[in-house]
């Protein structure tokens, strides 16, 4: 019965997803602060899941020691506090929010494309200092402009359909083939996008192959007076060569939100603890400089407390572990409330031959109506609903699982 799960809530995370939680039917205990690993070790042992933001640490030895836990939250984009490799080998998914502020990235990129096409950054700046600049020359309307998007996921995407809205034509360049969105076109190399685009803005992970993805030679084969924006992972443009393009003119402006170093906290740190090229930026003439804000918005908050307690809960209710980030994403179509006598089968398991047929002997006596496995690494997951059982035979199905060889919950 549901009222039996336990949550435990930590990092001050919306009461809106608190509310999610009890209406649910399970037991909230929520904190403001994060908890050190001796105090998770001692408490974790007593709930079935837990909401973290990026502050808890969830190690191994908090793993071991949560005896009863099915599932944590990390109610943020990241999931590199949790050691999700022993999550998965202790049967435990991991959810985050993966999307939930890709708008809020998008609306920011289509003000910069407005802000360094006039020089908003600059005029708005000199007023400040008491300077009355009134000119018009090199600053232009992005009607009818060229924008390219290099990563055309969640971020990428949405900001394609709203610069079709400002009249802007969209390329983009991805490593995949992405249906395009509105009059949009995938080109095929990163060189054509750079050669077309009047602006380029980049919105791919942080990987190996996009570390330093635009350099010296990327930015030579840019337009001349053209713009680049990097909203994406800092180290995915070097610096000192994008410095040097916007001195000699080869680039007419740039925004920049991420940086290769980031101070830890709010307060008058950039300079000290930024590498020196990336000050350099600041006494350079259009360009602007964002604290990864990207994302930082009130609605962006609000849906990463209803997308993780949702994908929380679907785990809870119905095994479901689409969203995952450490598991094998499986699920099937929820079963009708009215269809009394059917049971949900989850049995995460070692990812070895054979378990599919043991599991299915033991319940060859039911009719499955539904199955469902796939593995990741290591880990598979089983899910089947089957008709027509009984409470001794749960419990009898079960037992048998738990005894299988590749059962890996203890
Ligand atoms: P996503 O995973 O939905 O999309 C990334 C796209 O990049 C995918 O389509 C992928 O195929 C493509 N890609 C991967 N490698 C590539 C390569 N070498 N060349 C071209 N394309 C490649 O990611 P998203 O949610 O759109 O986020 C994009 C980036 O924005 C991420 O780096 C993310 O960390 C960052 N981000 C920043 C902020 C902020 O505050 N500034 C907020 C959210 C996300």
């Amino acid at each position: 019965a549901t009222t039996e799960i336990r949550l435990l809530l930590l990092e001050n995370i919306s009461q809106g997803a608190v509310a999610h939680f009890k209406s649910q039917g399970f037991q909230v205990d929520w904190f403001p602060k994060a908890w050190s690993e001796d105090e998770l070790v001692q408490k974790i042992g007593q709930y079935h899941a837990i909401g973290i933001r990026s502050k808890t640490k969830i190690t191994e030895r908090v793993i071991k020691a949560a005896s009863k836990l099915l599932c944590i939250g990390c109610f943020c984009i990241g999931t590199n506090q949790v050691d999700l490799l022993t999550a998965a080998k202790a049967g435990i998914p991991v959810f985050n929010s993966p999307f939930s502020n890709s708008r809020s990235v998008a609306e920011l990129v289509i003000a910069e494309i407005v802000s360094l096409s006039r020089q908003l950054g600059d005029r708005s700046r000199e007023m400040h200092d008491g300077v009355w600049n009134k000119v018009s020359k090199g600053c232009w309307e992005v009607r009818g402009k060229t924008l390219g998007i290099i990563g055309y996921g969640h971020i990428g995407s949405q900001l394609s359909v709203l610069a079709e809205a400002f009249g802007m034509r969209v390329l983009f360049y991805d490593v995949i083939n992405i249906m395009p969105l509105g009059s949009a076109r995938q080109v095929e190399t990163l060189e054509k996008l750079l050669s077309e685009s009047d602006f380029v803005t980049l919105h791919v992970p942080e990987l190996p192959e996009t570390t330093g993805m635009i350099s010296s030679k990327e930015l030579a084969a840019m337009k001349r007076g053209s713009y680049l924006i990097n909203n994406s992972r800092g180290k995915v443009v070097d610096i000192p060569a994008l410095i040097s393009a916007l001195k000699s003119g080869q680039l007419a402006g740039a925004a920049i939100d991420v940086f290769p170093s980031e101070p830890g906290a709010n307060g008058p740190h950039f300079n000290d603890q930024l590498n020196s090229w990336c000050s350099a930026l600041t006494s350079l003439p259009n360009v602007i400089l964002t604290p990864h804000i990207g994302g930082s918005t009130e609605e962006a908050q609000q849906m990463i407390g209803e997308e993780v307690s949702q994908a929380l809960s679907r785990y809870l209710n119905y095994g479901s572990t689409i969203g995952a980030v450490n598991f094998p994403e499986v699920d099937l179509r929820a079963i009708a409330a009215d269809e009394k006598n059917f049971v949900r089968v989850c049995h995460v398991h070692a990812n070895q031959p054979g378990v599919l047929r043991q599991v299915n002997e033991i319940l060859a006596s039911h009719n499955v109506e539904k199955q469902f496995s796939d593995s990741k690494g290591d880990i598979a997951y089983l899910m089947a609903d089957i008709a027509d059982v009984s409470e001794a035979d749960i419990q009898s199905i079960h037992d048998r699982i738990s005894a299988t060889r590749a059962n890996i919950i203890t």
